[in-house]
């Protein structure tokens, strides 16, 4: 069965001093969680310009298990893009990259078309990438759910080699849940996280569709958790508000 994924997606919170005390109180009781239940990972994703300070702090717990990702990146390899970072940067402190967050797409005009190079690059470069996917309010209310769900699959996840479809990671975020504190339920979840496999598999076939972790998203926290993870088609959580505190290590234990 697949390995479940707890990550925290710290957004624009914590800069490397204060992403530094933070790491050193939480990662040795994550890395205590980790040690003992192989079944589950979890990755922090701090703002870029705090993630040298938090890889340092995870090379000092080398044990730990717990694994850094960037929150965003450029697809070019370098060159003349200010202010972006470049695949081989993050790569060289990190695992992970979060690409297509609701957030990043609403206030930063991302597009499918953009979120799919950033995911091709990021493969490219050994990364796992964690494709966010979502509808809107008005989209949900609509009933549209799984035409919106259906486009960005088709759009954001095209052109994986065979390799490459069963290597990455979705997150299904309603845009409604998150920092809300209105949590999709568990059910309702399922059910569209079910629908994006199901969609997947027909892209990529039955085997890929089955090795990809699926996470949800959305004003997740130690009180909800519990309930997503007995899901069997929910293979762990993206994590905002809850991540940058102390709930996040107990998020991570009751997913373990
Ligand atoms: P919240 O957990 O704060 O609702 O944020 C979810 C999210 O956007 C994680 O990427």
């Amino acid at each position: 069965s697949r390995t479940a994924i707890i990550a925290g997606n710290w957004k624009m919170n914590m800069g490397p001093q204060q992403a530094s005390s933070f790491a050193r109180e939480i990662i040795p009781a994550l890395g205590r969680v980790i040690q003992h239940n192989p079944s589950i990972m979890s990755i922090l994703c701090p703002p870029s310009i705090s993630l040298a300070s938090v890889h340092e702090v995870l090379e000092a717990m080398p044990t730990s298990g717990v694994e850094l990702g960037a929150q965003n990146m450029y697809y070019e390899d370098k060159g003349a893009f200010t202010g972006e970072i470049a695949p081989g940067m993050v790569k060289e402190l990190c695992t992970t990259v979060i690409l297509g967050h609701s957030e990043r797409r609403m206030y930063f005009c991302e597009s499918d078309e953009l979120v799919n190079k950033k995911t091709l690059a990021a493969l490219a470069y050994g990364l796992r990438p964690i494709v966010c996917l979502g509808e809107n309010s008005e989209q949900y209310d609509s009933g549209e759910t799984q035409s919106v769900i259906k486009a960005q699959i088709q759009q954001s996840l095209a052109g994986l080699s065979d390799e490459q479809a069963s290597q990455i990671v979705i997150a299904y975020e309603p845009i409604w849940a998150i920092g809300t504190g209105k949590a999709a339920t568990a059910v309702g979840a399922g059910h569209v996280i079910h629908f994006i496999r199901h969609t997947y598999a027909s892209i990529y076939g039955e085997s890929a569709a089955q090795a990809i972790r699926i996470l949800y998203g959305g004003s997740v926290t130690s009180a909800n958790i519990g309930e997503f993870m007995v899901h069997p088609d929910i293979d762990g959580g993206l994590i905002g508000g809850a991540s940058i505190k102390d709930d996040f290590v107990e998020i991570v234990r009751i997913s373990a």
